[in-house]
């Protein structure tokens, strides 16, 4: 409807996009608070930079690929007393990413590593980090097809990329053969620069039988534990729990679970 008054065109010009869309509220809403033009000029750019900031954080959640929608005030940590809230929080903050450090989150399934994975390169993102989610059988196969087309090194640079690259899932599934040495290269590759998450329903110690090669296992373990903070969850199964509730099993039975 503005299309012929000079100032949308301006703001048009200048991509200045949400004072665009909002023009006649804003100016409504400084006239109705009798802002000062300088009041006036603060709110606007507030919603401009609202607006660049919600497009930054969409745009880099499409570019992470998580596989699902969660967030920490989703995480019910009564139903999970193993794990120190205060320590998620800390991650949360992100200090570990600029650091180059790593978390490794361990514990048997369903008991919301990969939830508090995505919550915590959720908050990354928020914080203007770039961050990619991978499951570990993916981001193995990746590798190993780059490196049988002889694209090995763009392929590690790809995933030296985002500030924190998030490993889901390691010792789900068997490894290839030369899954160890790969592992190894990605993880060389990011050593000391760029922070890596990682979760496994393995313990470190089962690692060397998950590659499949001790040797492998020992020095892929020893980067990734330099500058660590390694959560051991115990506990039941969030799924298996609330089914429980419903009335749908009677007891805590351990059986082995598919990763959602
Ligand atoms: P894991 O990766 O350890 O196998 P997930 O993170 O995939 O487990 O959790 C399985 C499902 O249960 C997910 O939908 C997750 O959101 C939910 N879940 C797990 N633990 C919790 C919790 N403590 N509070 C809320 N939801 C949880
Ligand atoms: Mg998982």
């Amino acid at each position: 409807m503005h299309d012929l008054d000079p100032l949308v065109a301006m703001l048009n010009r200048l991509k200045l996009t949400a004072l665009r869309d909002q023009l006649d509220n804003l100016i409504d809403e400084a006239s109705r608070r009798e802002l000062t033009i300088r009041e006036a000029l603060v709110l606007f750019c507030e919603r401009e930079i609202a607006r660049r900031d919600q497009r930054r954080v969409d745009m880099a959640f499409g570019l992470a690929r998580f596989p699902f929608v969660r967030d920490l005030t989703g995480f019910d940590f009564g139903a999970q007393p193993s794990i120190d809230k205060a320590q998620i929080r800390e991650l949360a903050a992100g200090r570990f990413i600029p650091n180059g450090e790593t978390v490794l989150l361990l514990g048997p399934p369903g008991v919301g590593k990969t939830h508090l994975a995505v919550a915590i390169g959720r908050e990354a993102i928020v914080a203007g980090y770039t961050v990619f989610f991978t499951p570990a059988t993916t981001v193995v196969a990746q590798l190993a097809k780059a490196h049988g087309d002889g694209r090995l090194e763009d392929r590690l640079t790809h995933y030296a990329k985002p500030k924190l690259l998030i490993v889901d899932e390691l010792g789900y599934l068997p490894f290839e053969p030369n899954a160890a040495h790969l592992f190894f290269q990605l993880v060389s590759r990011r050593y000391e620069k760029g922070a890596m998450l990682v979760t496994s329903n393995r313990a470190v110690g089962e690692w060397g039988a998950v590659f499949g090669d001790p040797a492998a296992a020992t020095a892929i373990l020893d980067r990734l534990l330099h500058h660590s903070h390694v959560i051991t969850i115990r506990g039941d199964s969030y799924r298996l729990r609330e089914k429980r509730r419903a009335g749908l099993i009677k007891t805590a039975q351990p059986r082995q679970e598919q990763p959602a």
